[in-house]
């Protein structure tokens, strides 16, 4: 099977994950988010268009056996960390089977989920028993009703539920995702402050992306998060700096608490430069920036009988079209599939 090999740099070694899997712009990719499905059970409205019914077809959503094919050469490669993440992944059938496959994985070093935490009362201690080490749980109000407003038709108490068997179960940390929406969410930050510190969550702000058309309504709620930090740092003593940890949040400490707030700005102030993460969707299409369209697809050479060494040299080269950084800004428009659809 001809596969480009030409295109991978002669400086590339494969014995050494350390030099494998490094971008042109000298950044090393060692986190891949897992889409294991498309579907959710919530409607974030800017997340899923309305009406929205272009899911896969199961004919394409990758096996375990592919999942895990590609998750292993990444792995091989000096990937240390995956997030399982969707659409919403607790409603992929048999989902604990796969993530211990994954986590007895080699090199595997960090196995974590994202959720919206609907379905998480009956499935926070298999989770933990199968290998999760920690969790992210999105959650944008506390309001029953307005959480039944954004995520068109959601159950806040099933969350809240949800949260509490994450912690019986032992998963730690857990932490809040919430997308700050001017005119939706803005008049819960500190309240949402107070319910993490009260349960011992860690929180996180997040600003809305223009991401498919969803995210581009989503986006008139926009709000620079140093706004956030502003009125929080009015109410409380911020510490920052603490927790650097391996992904994009600036995190803040409370002082004379253990609690900590992190603020993740892909628009007022991008990371890109540190970006150390590529996506891959239900479907194996491996996207390399969630803000452009630079993608691979991987089933059809899965479903080809591509070799394992093949495969790595494929993920290689992949590595190599990673572009420099979104340009949500400067291209709004650009992204038209929607986040659930690559893997938030
Ligand atoms: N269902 C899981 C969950 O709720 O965490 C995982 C998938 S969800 C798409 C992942 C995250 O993407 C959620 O925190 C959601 O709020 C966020 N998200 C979706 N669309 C977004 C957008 N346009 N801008 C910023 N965040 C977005």
């Amino acid at each position: 099977m001809a596969l480009c090999s030409a295109m991978i740099p002669v400086h590339t070694n494969f014995n050494d994950p350390q030099s494998a899997l490094v971008d042109p712009f000298g950044r090393r990719i060692e986190y891949v988010r897992l889409s294991v499905t498309d579907k959710c059970n919530l409607r974030c409205f800017y997340c899923l268009p309305k009406g929205f019914r272009d899911f896969e077809t199961p004919a394409h959503w990758l096996s375990f056996d592919e999942i895990e094919r590609v998750i292993s050469a990444f792995s091989e490669l000096g990937v240390k960390r995956v997030r399982l993440t969707g659409g919403e992944p607790l409603v992929r059938k048999n989902l604990p089977e796969l993530i211990t496959r994954l986590a007895s994985l080699p090199g595997m070093g960090d196995l974590s989920l994202s959720t919206n935490a609907s379905l998480l009362s009956d499935h926070a201690t298999q989770l933990k028993d199968s290998g999760i080490n920690r969790i992210n749980v999105s959650l944008d109000t506390l309001k029953a009703d307005r959480f039944k407003d954004v995520t068109q038709g959601g159950d806040l108490l099933k969350v809240l539920a949800g949260l509490q068997a994450a912690r019986k179960a032992g998963l730690n940390p857990v932490k809040i995702n919430m997308v700050a929406l001017k005119g939706i969410n803005d008049d819960e930050f500190e309240g949402m402050v107070e319910y993490c510190m009260r349960n011992d969550f860690t929180l996180r702000f997040i600003e809305t992306m223009p991401i498919g058309e969803a995210g581009r309504e989503g986006s008139q709620h926009y709000l620079d998060l140093h706004r956030v930090l502003d009125q929080l740092g009015k109410r409380y003593d911020l510490i920052p700096g603490v927790m650097a940890g391996g992904g994009p949040a600036k995190y803040f400490q409370v002082k004379g608490t253990d609690f900590r707030v992190g603020f993740i700005t892909p628009i007022s102030q991008h990371f890109c430069e540190t970006c150390n993460r590529v996506r891959m969707s239900v479907d194996g299409t491996l996207y390399l920036c969630l803000g452009q369209e630079h993608s691979i697809a991987l089933r059809p050479l899965l479903r080809d009988g591509i070799t394992d060494e093949q495969l790595k040299q494929v993920l290689i080269e992949a590595i190599r079209l990673k572009p420099a950084r979104h340009e949500f800004d400067e291209k709004p428009g650009q992204v038209n599939r929607c986040m659930s659809q690559t893997g938030g």
